[in-house]
């Protein structure tokens, strides 16, 4: 029986990349997303086309009762979840002085929050299972902190540690957990950004250019195989040089 994965935020971006890497693994995807159904259909659509087996939950990752049904769901249907993709995320940037509460509240909602209500429900599974594989997106601004991004920073930051105190309290039995920190990656999320801001975070990346969300996905797939059996705890940058 082929291996469940959920992959929360996995009808755009970065988590689309992972959903069809890692069906061309083998692996039976569980597409979450929030509210573009277009966007997850046409993931769904892709991953079937190519002989692959998936299936689409819409749900908010921030509302702990909505993740406790989704996984119970998905559970009592597939039978296991095997790996668990933590990579939903949003930007609400602005600097410090302007920033207001609820662009705080909401980042650290869905970033933060988001990581540890999907962690909560589905380690209960493989807590069980006595195996599992758990992968956190979170950014190398979690490690070097970035100008307006307080918020983003803080919730990255927060899922670093997160993921390390999670890898000792699973380990024993059998799960990792490991956390990817891409750079700047071509998404809708850096699309937006100023051509300033562009500029300045490509003068810092000495392959001098952005990564692709495929680059990020490749590492997701070799951190959900047998072959990272040994790696537990780790923080991977993806990010063309950028932090060293
Ligand atoms: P994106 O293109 O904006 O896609 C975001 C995805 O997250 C979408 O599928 C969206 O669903 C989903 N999502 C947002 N809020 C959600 C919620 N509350 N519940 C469930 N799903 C939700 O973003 P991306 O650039 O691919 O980023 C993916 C991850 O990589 C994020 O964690 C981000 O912080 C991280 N990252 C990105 C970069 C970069 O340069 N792009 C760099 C470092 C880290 P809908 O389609 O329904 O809105």
């Amino acid at each position: 029986m082929s291996k469940v994965a959920v992959i929360t935020g996995a009808s755009r971006g970065i988590g689309r990349a992972i959903a069809l890497k890692l069906a061309e693994e083998g692996f039976t995807i569980i597409i979450n997303y929030r509210s573009n159904q277009e966007a997850s259909d046409a993931v769904l659509k892709e991953i079937e086309n190519n002989g692959g087996k998936a299936k689409a939950f819409q749900c908010d990752v921030s509302q702990f009762d909505q993740v406790a049904d989704f996984i119970k769901v998905v559970k009592d249907e597939f039978g296991s979840i095997d790996l668990l993709v933590n990579n939903a995320g949003i930007t609400k940037d602005t600097l410090l002085m302007r920033m207001d509460e609820k662009a705080f509240d909401d980042v650290i909602a869905v970033n933060l929050k988001g990581t540890f209500n999907c962690t909560k429900h589905v380690s209960r599974i493989m807590l069980k299972q006595r195996t599992g594989k758990i992968v956190n997106i979170t950014s190398v601004v979690g490690l070097i902190g970035n100008i307006g991004q307080t918020n983003y920073t803080a919730s990255k930051a927060g899922v670093i540690g997160f993921t390390k105190a999670c890898a000792k309290e699973f380990a024993l039995r059998g799960i990792t957990v490991n956390a990817i920190a891409p750079g700047f990656i071509e998404t809708e999320m850096t699309e937006d950004l100023a051509d300033k801001v562009k500029e300045n975070f490509l003068s810092n990346i000495p392959l001098n250019r952005m990564g692709k969300s495929e680059e990020v996905a490749h590492l997701v797939a070799f951190l959900a195989s047998e072959k990272a059996n040994y790696i537990t705890g780790q923080v991977i940058n993806v990010d063309g040089g950028m932090v060293m």
